[in-house]
């Protein structure tokens, strides 16, 4: 027999927790499913990491950030006490421990989810289990033998890497971090591009994602990218740790990390190098020529005088387009996450495997995503842009449940909460 649910939202990190409030606050019954524990994304990241946007974007409905140091980056542990406080705010209906295998239709506008506690049926359901899941590795040939491998979200410390020198593949935000951190850790590091843009950490002492918010660059939608695909690149080359620097092929030559351009092949232990890395710099430079546009642009008609976007100086280097892997202690691919949402046993997604929604609402019936990059806009899965989705899933849950349902019809609403930025 299985347990009947009105509302199921799957995932207890920021979305879930999002929708779940904002669900509260239209009178929706519902339970949060989670298959570990709340903030489960946060606690798998690497022991040293920080938050890479600024502290004020801990901004989820009805619970600001409330610390001292809003431009400064919180450690992990921090941000999973932010979102276990918050679930407490409100008593979050979580359940914890409780994975959903997959999700099917049943009986028209119903749902049955297979759980690993049993079947559930439900009326609506809330998918919030994440943007990307599924770590994605470039197809360029087979490490050999005796050659370990790991992704990033098994990636923990430098200690707890083999010895020797590191191939790090994917230079991207997490790829910069994890070559730095294991560089001044001793390590030699090798570190093959991909393409991503870079900013730098701060301009006249405030952080460069605080202007960028200011000028409503995370407000666009999807259709300001070249591309439905550009959802795929990576993140802006920057960090938080140690309070915040720049971060990105520049400084990382600087500081002694050797840098290749694309992995191109690997042929038994020799690992080849397009020689690309000029391009790949010029491309992250063009993206910091148009940030640049953007604030110079749009600031003043804000009262703010447009700080100087530094231009990058000349790139120089010298190609090396092959690394020999006997030399290498371990290859830490960092090259991204593609979407996870098979488990879904409905055609509910895109080619590239984002769920299609209008701002969160699927065509299917009764089915809802939220925390879905550039599901509305670009910060749309962040901690500072998840809770104006939340509220708008949870109004059209609320609205969805026509006459019959046996539940309470919602409340009106207020406005969805603010958000900085
Ligand atoms: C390395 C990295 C750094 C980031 N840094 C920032 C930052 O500085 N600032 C920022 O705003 N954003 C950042 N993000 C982006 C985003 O905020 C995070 O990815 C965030 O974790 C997304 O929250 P979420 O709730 O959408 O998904 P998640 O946090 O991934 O939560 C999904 C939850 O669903 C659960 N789940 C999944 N599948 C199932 C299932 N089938 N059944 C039951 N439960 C399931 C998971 O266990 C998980 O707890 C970063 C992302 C990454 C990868």
């Amino acid at each position: 027999m299985s347990e009947h649910i009105d509302t199921v939202v799957i995932g207890v990190g920021q979305a879930g927790l999002a929708v779940s409030r904002e669900l509260g606050v239209c009178g929706v019954e519902h339970v949060v499913l989670e298959r570990a524990r709340v903030a489960q994304a946060w606690r798998d990241r690497w022991d040293s990491f920080t938050l890479v946007t600024p502290n004020w974007t801990m901004d989820l409905p009805g619970t600001p950030y409330a610390g001292q140091d809003p431009e400064g980056h919180v450690p992990c542990d921090e941000i999973v006490g932010y979102l276990e406080n918050y679930c407490s705010t409100w008593d979050a209906p979580v359940r914890e421990g409780v994975a959903v295998n997959s999700l099917r239709a049943a009986n028209g506008s119903s749902f049955e989810l297979d759980t690993t506690l049993g079947p559930i049926a439900a009326h609506n359901v809330v998918v919030c289990t994440g943007s990307f899941r599924i770590p994605f590795r470039p197809p360029a040939g087979e490490l050999p033998p005796g050659v370990p491998a790991i992704d990033a979200l098994e990636y923990r410390s430098p200690a707890g890497v083999p010895a020797g020198k590191v191939l790090v593949i994917g230079s991207g935000q997490t790829g910069c971090q994890l070559a730095e951190e294991l560089f001044l850790a001793g390590r030699e590091v090798f570190l093959s591009r991909g393409r991503a843009p870079w900013m730098p950490r701060r301009l006249d002492d405030v952080d460069t994602f605080t202007w960028l918010a200011r000028v409503g660059f995370f407000d666009q939608p999807l259709n300001a990218l070249p591309s439905p695909a550009g959802r795929l690149l990576a993140n802006p080359q920057t960090t938080g740790a140690a309070g915040g620097h720049d971060l990105h092929f520049r400084t990382l030559q600087r500081l002694g990390v050797v840098l290749l351009g694309r992995l191109a092949g690997i042929d038994g232990h020799r690992a080849s190098f397009v020689d690309d890395l000029g391009a790949s710099v010029a491309f992250g430079d063009a993206r910091c020529v148009e940030w640049r546009a953007l604030l110079a642009g749009e600031l003043p008609a804000q009262g703010y005088a447009a700080p100087e976007l530094p231009i990058a100086g000349p790139f120089h280097y010298d190609p090396v387009t092959e690394v020999d892997l006997h030399d290498i202690g371990v290859v830490i691919y960092t090259t991204g996450f593609r979407p996870g949402y098979r488990w879904i046993e409905l055609p509910v997604c895109d080619d590239l495997g984002f769920p299609i929604t209008d701002s969160g609402t699927s065509p299917h019936p009764g089915l809802f995503f939220c925390g879905v990059h550039f599901m509305r806009v670009r910060r749309s899965a962040t901690l500072f842009g998840v809770g104006l989705d939340a509220a708008l899933v949870a109004t059209s849950v609320a609205s969805s449940r026509g006459p019959g349902s046996g539940l309470t019809p919602a409340p009106r609403r207020k406005s969805p909460s603010s958000s900085r930025g």
